[in-house]
């Protein structure tokens, strides 16, 4: 129990070095970064381990798994938590997400932002959220199809009228884009991904100034200093920080 406390500390020191090297490279101060410390398929226990060590921001994928733990979890610690759903919503299961979250990285589509929006309004409360794109073309990634939409007009258009119906909802509040890159060999391979979510947040930006898109959330174990080198302002991490996942 005590080494396996002691090894996930090392790893965070470890990533949080990393972290700190990727901003000094790309002259940015490193509180521009949060970690989010990807906790799927980890018990209540380890996620304490990881409150001892430091962390506040814990990202879970699946909302029906998460919402016992964040329970759990509350009920172990007072350390005041910000919790982020980075995992797709089905539509039908939209209420769940409406409390307990400070961002959901995930939105996805028109429908699941209007199923959200319903219950936030009767709720009387807003949720900060990131549009998901894909910006790989890879069919299996979740998010808006993004790929190579400055040189596909009708994809433009077609995100773009998207984008706005979101931006529409008085429930949510817009603050930045959320991608996956491709598992590739080499990170360097993610870097081009990176630099095409920045580009496409910029041009976001001067369509719809009035709504934030300072948040970037990109980069995972394999790709995040490279993201970060891109502009990254969330960084979802979760093998580095607590080791293999066994697979549920
Ligand atoms: C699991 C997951 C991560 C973290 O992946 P690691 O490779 O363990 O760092 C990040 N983002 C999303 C959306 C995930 O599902």
């Amino acid at each position: 129990m005590e080494s396996r406390e002691r090894a996930l500390a090392g790893r965070l020191t470890g990533v949080r070095a990393e972290i700190a090297r990727a901003c000094e490279r790309a002259g940015r101060a490193p509180d521009t970064v949060t970690l989010v410390a990807v906790s799927k398929t980890h018990p209540p226990e380890v996620i304490l381990e990881a409150i001892e060590a430091g962390l506040r921001d814990f990202g879970e994928n699946r909302p029906e798994e998460a919402a016992p733990k964040i329970d759990a979890v509350a009920s172990l610690t007072a350390a005041p938590l910000r919790w982020h759903m980075i995992g797709h919503v089905q539509s039908r299961k939209a209420r769940l997400v409406t409390q307990g979250y400070a961002l959901l990285h995930s939105l996805d589509s028109v429908r699941l932002a209007r199923r959200l929006d319903t219950y936030l309004s009767v709720q009387g409360r807003a949720l900060d959220v990131l549009l998901q794109v894909n910006m790989s073309g890879e069919a299996t990634k979740e998010g808006w199809d993004a790929y190579q939409w400055d040189e596909r007009s009708a994809l433009r258009a077609a995100l773009w009228r998207d984008v706005e119906a979101v931006l529409a909802l008085p429930g949510l509040r817009v603050r930045g884009l959320m991608t996956m890159a491709p598992l590739v060999e080499h990170p360097e391979a993610a870097r081009p991904i990176f630099t095409a979510l920045r580009t496409l947040r910029d041009a976001l930006r001067e369509s719809f100034p009035r709504a934030g898109w300072d948040e970037l959330s990109m980069g995972m174990t394999d790709d995040y200093p490279v993201a970060i080198e891109e502009g990254a302002t969330l960084v979802r991490i979760g093998r580095a920080i607590f080791g293999a996942r066994q697979v549920r």
